[in-house]
């Protein structure tokens, strides 16, 4: 990959990286679109990660469909698809971890001890095998962009990161892999999400600044839905993720399928 991305740079070519772990739909190829709009190579990686999974989370069972995958990047035409094994990522001995302090203490990183440790650790060495101007990341997981933003500024990594918007069904439910997990019960439980932020919004654009009151009301939504158990749901400064800013963020359980969704609430709600 490194002299793939080499021989690129030597063509002057700016390069677009974007990062996945694959069973890739509508959401991540919006990413892919991106950055072949801005760059003049793109490659997409596709790596599930194993250690950014805490025990006992999905990681046997993520979704995979490599073939599924290798001909939608074909039809995109990406320039390259990075595909390392874990072996290559980590091999024996390897024991050096990338951390973000911080930021990465709370809300998904407490939910997931070791999670932004992991995603960092990956991400640092897939800049370190692509050398891209730019990297491409979607706001579905906006704590996941702040901790690479921190990242990416911090190491003078010379890469800039683009956050791409979050594609939803028509029913406002973010696209995600783990949707698969749901059943057809599930899977109309998780539109509580989408409700909640439209919500939140909605009482944002008639002035409510209350950060406890947009709190009750994000977790009201949620507390309506029998199916759906409320992890936190929090209105935080979308760069620090510190409480009292603008950026609604939800984590919830539907059965034993964690979904997580966020949303500025200065801007109009989708639908
Ligand atoms: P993943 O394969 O889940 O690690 O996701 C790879 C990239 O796609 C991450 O930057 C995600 O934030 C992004 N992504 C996942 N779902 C969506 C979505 N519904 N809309 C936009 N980006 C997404």
């Amino acid at each position: 990959m490194r002299e793939i991305a080499r021989g690129w740079r030597a063509d002057a070519c700016a390069i677009g990286l974007v990062p996945t772990m694959g069973a890739l739909h509508a959401g991540h190829m919006s990413l892919v679109e991106a950055a072949c709009r801005e760059n003049d190579r793109v490659v997409v990686s596709v790596f599930v990660n194993p250690i950014q999974f805490g025990a006992g989370e999905d990681l046997g069972r993520y979704p995979r469909s490599p073939e599924h995958d290798l001909a939608m990047l074909r039809a995109a035409g990406v320039d390259a698809i990075y595909k390392p094994s874990v072996t290559d990522m980590y091999p024996p001995g390897s024991s050096t971890r990338v951390n973000v302090h911080g930021i990465t203490d709370i809300l998904e990183g407490a939910a997931r001890p070791g999670h932004f440790e992991g995603v960092a650790t990956v991400v640092t060495k897939l800049f370190a095998a692509t050398s891209p101007d730019r990297a491409y990341f979607g706001q579905k997981d906006a704590q996941q962009v702040a901790v690479v933003k921190r990242l990416a500024a911090d190491i003078d990594l010379g890469v800039e990161i683009r956050v791409c918007p979050t594609v939803r069904e028509a029913d406002g439910l973010a696209l995600s892999s783990r949707n698969a997990y749901l059943d057809a019960a599930e899977r109309q439980a998780a539109v509580c999400l989408s409700r909640a932020l439209g919500l939140a919004a909605e009482a944002y654009g008639r002035g409510e600044r209350n950060p406890a009151r947009l709190q009750a009301i994000l977790s009201e939504a949620i507390e309506a839905e029998p199916l759906a158990r409320l992890e936190y749901a929090e209105v935080v400064d979308p760069a620090t993720f510190a409480a009292g800013g603008s950026l609604a963020v939800l984590a919830i359980l539907i059965g034993k399928t964690r979904l997580i969704d966020n949303h500025d609430l200065k801007l109009p709600y989708p639908g």
